[in-house]
């Protein structure tokens, strides 16, 4: 199971009870749209493990998780009208390796209603009623959301077991269970505007007027903004990575605060391989930006040979590490260990070093190609990891027994924050697009992860990062904003901000 495949999805906007009252933060209320019997209104006793409350049902349990999302929302906006969400459990996309998570978005936008910051511009529902003040629609909900039911029946992702339903990021889950709660809050995040109202499949406009985000959807190499765009244009814009970036002042005077230098597994030593090679950094154990370790690489023996079985089409090698204790754990104690990708999950590898007292723990592909996913959940796991490409891994190899390897688990310092592009923070944009999923997402290559990336990182659980400044750049009023984002980065890191 790899979360970091993980596909979420917005939807286009959709045709669609609604109240107001005055609140110093905004109160977005969750509808039930479900039909009897089903989803949040399932009457089955949820599994044990599946972090619900006592006595519950499931329908209970899981009404309860967008609840939370939604009164955590709500504290960070400002809004005098009542935020209303359509909620649904659906049978969505699933398959072995990916599954739709879920997916949201605005079911209208408004444009030229009072108070309106910018004319002939179309603004999220949501958004539109806060800035009104009143509102717009009463008879209509502002944003619909769905969320992938078959998680919990089987059938989604190899090995999974179903949804974690636990809303506090500081209780243990169990490896084989998706966490809810950041998925909900992801996705209401689409809802209240983090949606580009362009349509992925032709490049055009899903509102009359001029979506609020075509003011700060810029290409950096054919400089024009999406509002000044034919259609034919931002359909090759659209795929332009890395060049399609966020032209929002607070958003990029922001991302400093947020986003790093690149991970990369540094070697140091032997001279004839030195320096930076890319990796993919690890959804468990620590993160190297905040927690890097350094020592020198044991290529690690498990002393068995993993064999073919039911769960294991091929056999497994001593290199995977996926069998504890390691036979040589006395030469990988206080060290990085290295080990083969395969046979068995990366969590257990990582595990296995930690138990033998590694500090660290590098993957090695076993194709080719690419780095490893390296997705997983295990809270036990506590050094940092990351996965290379095959070829970093052989050149180690041939160094170890003379002259022996010393390497970082670390990031490019001095190199630009990952993520950006000529200093402006980038937006999901790959060839070929990826309906519902391109440019309504900050690009995957952020680091640290964004809340707002395409692929679910359980990492994040609840932070807002970047969405929050994004926001303001389109209008919203934020309750944190003088708190939190009064100062920035200056002069402003993305030269083509727009106000
Ligand atoms: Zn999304």
């Amino acid at each position: 199971m790899t979360a970091k495949l993980l596909q979420r999805t917005v939807l286009g906007l959709l045709a669609c009870a609604a109240a107001t009252n005055a609140s110093a933060v905004a109160t977005i209320t969750i509808i039930n749209t479900d039909g009897a019997g089903e989803g949040f209104n399932d009457p089955a006793v949820p599994a044990a493990d599946a972090g619900c409350q006592s006595g519950e049902t499931l329908g209970q349990c899981r009404l309860r998780v967008f609840n939370v999302a939604a009164a955590q929302w709500g504290q960070l906006l400002d809004s005098d009208v009542t935020i209303t969400v359509n909620a649904a459990m659906n049978p969505l996309t699933c398959a072995g390796s990916s599954a739709t998570l879920g997916s949201a978005g605005p079911l209208s936008a408004f444009a030229d209603f009072p108070n309106a910051p910018k004319p002939a511009t179309a603004y999220q529902a949501a958004l539109a009623n806060s800035l009104a003040g009143e509102d717009l629609a009463p008879t209509t909900s502002d944003i619909r959301a769905q969320f992938n039911v078959s998680m919990d029946n089987g059938t989604c992702l190899n090995g999974t077991a179903g949804w974690w339903y636990d809303t506090n990021p500081n209780t243990p889950r169990p490896a084989n269970r998706t966490p809810l709660l950041p998925v909900v809050f992801h996705e209401i995040g689409h809802g209240l505007g983090f949606t580009s109202l362009y349509d992925n499949a032709d490049g055009t406009q899903l509102t009359d007027d001029t979506p609020i985000w075509g003011y700060y959807l810029y290409d950096e190499e054919t400089h024009k903004y999406w509002k000044d765009m034919t259609d034919a244009e931002r359909n090759v814009s659209k795929i332009n990575d890395p060049h399609l970036v966020w032209a929002g002042t607070r958003t990029n005077k922001q991302s400093p605060k947020f986003l790093g230098p690149p991970a990369k597994l540094i070697v140091n030593s032997p001279a004839g391989i030195a320096g930076n090679y890319d990796a993919q950094t690890a959804e468990f154990g620590a993160n190297v930006a905040t927690h890097p370790a350094t020592g020198d690489v044991v290529y690690v023996d498990d002393g068995v040979v993993g064999a073919v079985d039911a769960d294991h089409p091929t056999a497994g090698t001593v290199n995977d590490g996926c069998e504890t204790p390691f036979a040589n754990a006395a030469a990988v104690a206080g060290k990085i260990a290295l080990v083969d990708r395969g046979y068995c999950n990366f969590t257990l590898k990582a595990k296995n070093a930690q138990l033998a007292g590694a500090i660290g723990v590098i993957v090695a592909n076993n194709a080719a190609s690419g780095l490893p996913g390296m997705g997983g959940s295990d809270a036990s796991i506590t050094i940092p990891s990351l996965g290379v490409a095959q070829a970093t891994g052989t050149s180690i190899k041939a160094n170890l027994a003379s002259p022996g390897v010393n390497a970082t688990l670390g990031t490019e310092i001095g190199a630009p924050l990952a993520g950006t592009q000529s200093g402006c923070i980038r937006l999901n944009a790959p060839d070929p697009v990826v309906l519902g999923s391109s440019v309504s997402h900050f690009t995957a290559d952020a680091f640290p992860n964004l809340l707002m990336e395409p692929a679910l990182n359980t990492t994040i659980f609840d932070k807002v990062d970047l969405t929050l400044p994004l926001f303001q750049d389109i209008g919203w009023h934020t309750g944190v904003e003088n708190i939190l984002f009064l100062d920035g980065f200056d002069p402003n890191p993305c030269p083509f901000v727009q106000p």
